[in-house]
């Protein structure tokens, strides 16, 4: 299966946007649902409305999760209550929560409470620049240590792992990396994981890649770059253009 995941981010603004939109999103996962497992992921305040409209196969996630249960957190959403509206996946360490705070500890403690209520992480990890002597490889190494030390590798095979170069992402990207770059860290990834664990552990966890892709150069992030899936942001807001790409990998 290829999972192709869809980050709202901070919209659309209104309810009656968010159900339309889920109707064509649920469109497109059951014309694909063969080969790609389609996750959506609105912002909180819409999760009952996308939960609501979400048809059987698409798949509802969260965005962020308060890293401990302490009620004084004004603001923040715990683990119990994207529980509670049937969310089943969350993303976090996403560079965007980074930039605003949140450590590589952070994101354990995020990971922690979302293991303890069976919500499915979606964890994004990535270098904010890359370097001729690979230094980079260091930055990631250290993120993959922080999350996967402690899990067991049950657990383990629970986590999707979005690889998303910082320098790759949004608009302002500074480029888009090469299906190459992705091959490059999804072996790097899996080398890390089979000395943790084990080959077995290793090839179950998935790894998606994240960063500018689009209905153009999705395939080759597949064929060539060792994706298996997407985590996508603005073309899974325009949903012609996700069902276009959609239909590129399935
Ligand atoms: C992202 O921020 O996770 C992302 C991949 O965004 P976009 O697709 O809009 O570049």
């Amino acid at each position: 299966m290829i999972y192709l995941i869809g980050n709202w981010k901070m919209a659309p603004e209104k309810n009656t946007q968010v159900a339309d939109l889920i109707k064509k999103t649920n469109d497109i996962a059951k014309l694909y649902k063969k080969t790609l497992t389609t996750i959506v992921c609105p912002p909180a305040i819409f999760l009952p409305t996308a939960i609501k409209g979400a048809k059987v196969p698409l798949l509802i996630g969260a965005q962020g999760v308060a890293a401990s249960d302490a009620v004084a957190q004004t603001g923040l959403m715990s683990a119990a209550m994207l529980k509670d509206t049937k969310a089943q996946y969350v993303i976090i360490g996403h560079s965007e929560m980074r930039a605003r705070g949140d450590s590589n500890a952070t994101v354990k403690e995020q990971l922690t409470r979302l293991c303890e209520k069976k919500l499915l992480p979606i964890v994004c990890i990535g270098e904010k620049s890359r370097d001729a002597q690979g230094w980079y490889l260091s930055e990631v190494k250290e993120q993959l240590e922080t999350i996967f030390t402690g899990l067991t590798p049950l657990q383990a095979k629970k986590v999707i792992i979005a690889y998303e170069p910082v320098w790759a992402i949004g608009a302002k990207a500074e480029r888009a990396a090469t299906p190459a770059e992705c091959r490059e860290m999804t072996i790097f990834i899996k080398k890390f994981l089979t000395d943790l664990y084990d080959e077995k552990t290793a090839k179950a966890v998935v790894i998606v890649y994240g960063g500018s892709a689009d209905e153009f150069n999705a395939k080759s992030f597949i064929e060539e770059g060792g994706a298996q899936g997407f985590l996508v942001g603005r073309v899974s807001l325009d949903a012609k253009r996700f069902g276009l790409l959609a239909k590129s990998i399935s």
